[in-house]
């Protein structure tokens, strides 16, 4: 339990660096210098696990609100979302008061931090950035130690079963358009498949010399930041100039306009997600 702050001790701002960026952290009301000192910690860290799919963060600027939610719904996140409409922010709505080590254990951070790995992109291919954000909060969890690896394939298995109850009789771009609360697990499972199904054929056919998160790496140092909005084609498309052989594109033109839902069970039971996409980072250079 906090004491509370005596207004000059206070603080509502905090700066956190990593590797070529810097994290500037408002909180929405003022909270005692060793509280946000933890949570400028962990928000650290959160971003670290995501620069460490390239080797650096992937813009060098982000302003990070934490919000205090009334929410209560017993998790330390109740909320999250990235807005680009006035530079790069990540709303955070929290639970300021419980402990850290909660929200280590929270995959929400993790999910908005890793909407940066990519641009904007068209409301129309929403399943794409929800879905690469949906793999990579799992993924980045159990890269970080959160997840066991079994646990956090189990996390898919369970996303991905759930994107294929959702609204089966429509495509992913249809899905896109038909919006969240029609078919919002459509949406965030079936991008998160075809990012899985891209890293497990990039891994495979490359000795795990190519794989998403070199993809993504190749793509920060050509295009990132960028101010434009991207369609799924335009961003597959350029996925695929940064590779030996085209992997997007087929996915794009085999599942994107499809109904039903991709097939990700071979990818999933494949050794190289336990071994290599969820292998604990040792270092994090
Ligand atoms: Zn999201």
């Amino acid at each position: 339990m906090l004491l509370a702050p005596c207004a000059e001790s206070a603080t509502s701002y905090a700066e956190a660096e990593l590797a070529g960026a810097t994290l500037r952290i408002d909180f929405t009301r003022p909270i005692d210098p060793s509280r946000a000192a933890e949570l400028s910690g962990w928000l650290r860290d959160v971003a670290a696990s995501v620069a460490d799919v390239s080797g650096r963060f992937p813009v060098p600027d982000v302003r990070v609100r934490i919000i205090e939610s009334t929410r209560g719904d017993g998790t330390p996140i109740s909320f999250g979302r990235v807005s680009r409409t006035d530079g790069l922010v990540v709303d955070l709505f929290v639970d300021p008061d419980r402990p850290v080590a909660e929200f280590y254990g929270d995959w929400e951070a993790t999910h908005e931090f890793s909407h940066l790995l990519l641009p904007r992109i068209d409301v129309r291919q929403r399943w794409i950035s929800e879905g690469f954000a949906s793999y990579y909060q799992n993924v980045l969890m159990a890269r970080a130690g959160h997840y066991e690896p079994l646990e956090a394939i189990d996390k898919l298995a369970q996303g991905f079963e759930r994107g294929r109850a959702s609204s089966p009789a429509l495509s992913p771009n249809e899905a896109a358009l038909a919006g969240l609360r029609r078919a919002r697990y459509k949406i965030y499972w079936s991008g998160a498949a075809i990012a899985l199904l891209a890293d497990v054929e990039l891994r495979q056919r490359s000795g795990d010399a190519e794989s998403l998160d070199v993809v993504l790496d190749r793509f920060q140092r050509c295009c990132l930041p960028s101010g434009r909005r991207w369609s799924g084609r335009a961003l597959f498309q350029q996925f695929d100039r940064l590779i030996e052989e085209p992997v997007f594109m087929p996915l794009y033109r085999r599942y994107a306009d499809s109904p039903g839902f991709p097939d990700f069970e071979d990818a999933l039971n494949n050794d190289i997600v336990e071994k290599k996409i969820f292998a604990v980072r040792t270092s994090t250079n």
